[in-house]
């Protein structure tokens, strides 16, 4: 028995629905369940009823049609044993996500693309901030006893060998330690008004 999609019924489009697949250009097909076909789904009882035989396991059927993105499936993942399955390719929602992590903000929230890098000359320019990384191009700048070092895709380290401070990466660190430290020593904020920080 396949894991994913579904084997029974048939594998095409029914004619009587071949009208959204022109219309929206997109395959009725259950191997890529997106959020635009269970809206189809949704508003027509018909493409409801063709899903449902495609996609075998009911709970994904389910979580599609109530436009969840996950689900429990009947069949636990070989590598990391979850169950938790995404609806859209019945692929394990953990393994997915760490296999390609998302990007999160410092609050949390997913950070998309940016808009201004979605083009050619963004991703060269991110290509070449990357090689210049690795060649080890830094950029440092000293105020009191604080050593300020950036690099070209934007990491700040500080180093104080006077106070015994060393840090790798100002960025994994919370708001309230680098707020803690500016208030007992002003310096740190020229290194980070430098950085272009503030
Ligand atoms: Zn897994």
């Amino acid at each position: 028995m396949p894991r994913r999609g579904h084997a029974v019924g048939p594998p095409g489009c029914p004619p009587d629905l071949q009208h959204y697949e022109q219309r929206f250009s997109v395959r009725l097909s259950a191997s890529k369940l997106t959020k635009q076909k269970g809206m189809l789904a949704r508003a027509d009882s018909a493409v409801a009823e063709h899903f449902r035989r495609r996609i075998r396991e009911p709970a994904r059927f389910d979580a599609f049609l109530a436009g969840r993105s996950s689900y429990a499936s009947d069949t636990p993942c070989t590598r990391c044993g979850s169950s938790n399955r995404t609806v859209y390719c019945a692929s394990c929602y953990a393994c997915q996500t760490s296999r390609r992590p998302l990007q999160l903000t410092s609050t949390g929230t997913v950070a998309a693309w940016p808009p201004a890098l979605r083009s050619r000359a963004g991703w060269l320019a991110l290509c070449d901030e990357r090689r210049r990384e690795r060649s080890g191009e830094r950029e440092s700048c000293t105020f009191g006893p604080f050593t300020g070092t950036t690099t070209p895709t934007g990491k700040l380290s500080i180093d104080a060998p006077a106070l015994g401070l060393r840090i790798p990466d100002l960025s994994r660190h919370p708001f309230d330690f680098i707020h803690n430290i500016v208030q007992r020593h002003p310096d740190l904020l020229e290194v980070l008004r430098w950085a272009g920080w503030t």
